[in-house]
């Protein structure tokens, strides 16, 4: 069985942000070295159907179709990250040893686990998780998992609209990259963030 540093389940703008922001810090800091990191999508994003002309640097008019394709394309630039599609339908554990298996059969093993699922159901069984109505949904219905900042409990995250923030894409994108650097932050005992500066500055 494929054990991973953090398993996302959920490639939307969150959980895809967070791939990114954790496989962003290989070679910058010596507590990642060797971690790698899996992102589990299923056919549907919300993005999937947005035309976008919000998003800071991203062209007004873009369909999110092809956002989403982009992101894709840009996390499979990072060694450490691997997409698989698939159903999630069962996880449990704990902290260290979480178990997750999809509808196909396949089975992976992760020290941590980010939820990225959005905000129209929750149905993965096994997870002792508090499903309660959407706090920021202009609809009925919208479902959030209960958490703290982004913590369900040790070792457990939810990002993007599944931990209650807005149905935007900014929100949910920099929840993902907030769970990542929390991660971050405890694999390092102190506070993380990943960035970058040209060579020539
Ligand atoms: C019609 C429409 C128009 C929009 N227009 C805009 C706009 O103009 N501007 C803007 O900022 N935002 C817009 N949005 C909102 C934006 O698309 C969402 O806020 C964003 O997509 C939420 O990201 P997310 O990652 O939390 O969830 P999602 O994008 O919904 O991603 C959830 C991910 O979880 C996966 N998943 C779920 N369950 C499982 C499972 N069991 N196993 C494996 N994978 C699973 C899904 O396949 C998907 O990959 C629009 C949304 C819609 C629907």
């Amino acid at each position: 069985m494929e054990k991973f540093s953090v398993v996302i389940i959920g490639g939307g703008p969150a959980g895809l942000t967070c791939g990114i922001t954790l496989a962003s810090a290989e070679g910058k800091f010596d507590f990642v070295e060797g971690n790698e990191y899996l992102v589990i999508y299923d056919e549907y994003s919300d993005l999937d159907k947005a035309l976008l002309n919000n998003v800071p640097a991203v062209q007004k008019g873009t369909k999110g179709k092809e956002l989403l394709e982009r992101i894709r394309k840009q996390a499979e630039e990072f060694p450490s990250l691997k997409l698989k599609k698939g159903k999630v339908v069962k996880a449990e554990g704990e902290k260290g040893s979480f178990w997750i298996k999809l509808e196909d059969g396949s089975e992976f093993t992760a020290e941590y686990l980010v939820i990225a699922t959005g905000f129209h159901k929750f149905d993965i069984e096994g997870l002792d998780v508090q499903v309660v109505p959407h706090r920021k949904s202009p609809r009925q219905g919208k479902i959030m998992i209960k958490n703290e900042n982004g913590k369900v409990r040790e070792g457990l995250f939810v990002a993007g609209l599944v931990a209650g923030v807005p149905t935007m894409y900014a929100c949910a994108s920099g929840s993902g990259a907030e769970v990542a650097c929390d991660i971050l932050s405890e694999w390092a005992g102190k506070t993380v963030v990943v960035h970058d500066v040209p060579d020539s500055d």
